[in-house]
């Protein structure tokens, strides 16, 4: 089986002793083998077709994606990073605006801001929990802030009601980070359904993952999506007329096809994440150590990873390690902690919410693919943990 790292995410505080005998965090060739005769038949229909950038799959692709979202556009580009800082540039984003975005996440979100010339100013995730709310977005609003990015994080959107309601009062843009939610629904409608401008990623790992890079932008105006197609093909409209200065961020059509036939069992697959989230609940409720993560009454979480919380993680971990069952941490390192943003002036302890969850986090192995008998190997494997005292 291949160990992956799920999501984006790298480091893996528990890698397997005996690979092959336990859980892997995450299996990417089951997926491949329950759609293999349809996965073969698009790519090869493709690389037949001697049109291999923006064709008829990429078209096709991103019609279906919109209307599965609940949006009018749909624009394919080369990854979720690239969505972000894309969208964030066609909405006018740009050096000397400043960005509000979750201090806990993954460090695209971030690096998106920083690549569109904006700062990424971070908001503290609300109560105990892993997300942003309004209260905390209000609370940071300057004059220099242009827009928030929201990120429906582990699969469960943000409450989007009362931090619009916020953004509009102080005339925000709001670009949602759904690069682990697709398909989830907040108060009835998908994330990405209008009026949400909202960036999606398909890595392999993600919800909606292809056989390699991409990402998307979904948005129900049309000027903005007219805009992006021009940002992630060199400024252009037409060969050779060059409107804006950007780069190539194009999806290519041999991904556009793998993610077309991945797109008809995303809801199937969800349904089986969130089967298996509701073992984990039933197996694991009791524990007084451990916390699980829930989902609100308004939402229907898609479990793009299992987190659950407790103050002995590294030793958890290590643990299931023992058991062979493969966890990762999502996220070992707080961005703001991280090198990259060592010249952000957040030094250890400026976001304690952040640096604390970086700490007591562990992601269990969780996807369409976990199977009745790996699913009881880790509930036995976690139950048989003794925290020490
Ligand atoms: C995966 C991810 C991204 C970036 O997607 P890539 O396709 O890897 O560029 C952005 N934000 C979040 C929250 C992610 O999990």
């Amino acid at each position: 089986m291949t160990l992956e790292p799920g999501g984006a995410a790298a480091g893996a505080p528990g890698a397997p002793r005996r690979p092959g005998a336990g859980v892997p965090f995450l299996d990417l060739q089951a997926p491949y083998a329950e759609l293999r005769a349809g996965i073969d038949r698009a790519v090869s229909r493709v690389l037949s077709s001697g049109r291999y950038l923006l064709g008829p799959e990429i078209e096709a692709f991103e019609s279906e994606f919109a209307g599965y979202c609940g949006t009018a556009y749909c624009v394919a580009v080369n990854s979720g990073c690239d969505a972000l800082e894309l969208a964030l540039r066609a909405l006018g984003v740009g050096p000397g605006d400043d960005v509000l975005v979750p201090s806990h996440t993954f460090i695209a979100t971030w690096i998106a801001v920083s690549a569109a010339g904006a700062r990424p100013v971070p908001v503290e995730p609300a109560g105990g929990g892993t997300l942003i709310d309004a209260a905390g977005v209000e609370a940071a609003v300057t004059p220099r802030t242009r827009a928030v990015v929201p990120v429906h994080l582990y699969g469960h959107p943000v409450d989007l009601d009362p931090l619009r309601e916020v953004a509009h009062r102080h005339g925000l843009h709001v670009l949602e980070d759904a690069a682990q939610a697709h398909g989830a629904r907040y108060r009835g409608q998908r994330v990405g359904a209008a009026p949400s401008v909202a960036a999606f990623s398909f890595y392999p790992g993600k919800n909606l993952g292809a056989m390699g890079d991409g990402g998307a932008v979904v948005t129900a105006d049309a000027e903005l999506a007219g805009r992006l197609r021009m940002l992630r093909n060199y400024g252009s409209r037409a060969k050779y007329r060059h409107e804006l200065r950007s780069g190539n961020s194009r999806l290519d059509e041999v991904q556009a096809a793998v993610l077309r036939v991945k797109l008809a069992r995303l809801d199937e697959w969800n349904a089986r994440r969130a089967r298996l989230a509701g073992r984990y609940r039933a197996g694991l409720g009791g524990l007084d150590w451990l916390r699980l993560p829930e989902a609100a009454p308004w939402a229907e979480h898609v479990w793009h990873v299992y987190p659950v919380r407790t103050r002995h993680r590294d030793a958890l971990a290590g643990h299931l390690a023992e058991a062979g069952v493969q966890t990762l941490s999502h996220y070992p390192v707080p961005v703001h902690l991280s090198p990259a943003y060592a010249s952000a002036g957040l030094p250890a302890g400026s976001l304690p919410r952040a640096e604390r969850l970086a700490a007591e986090l562990l992601s269990l192995p969780m996807g369409p693919h976990v199977t009745d008998g790996q699913a009881e190997a880790v509930l036995d494997a976690v139950r048989s943990f003794r925290p020490p005292e």
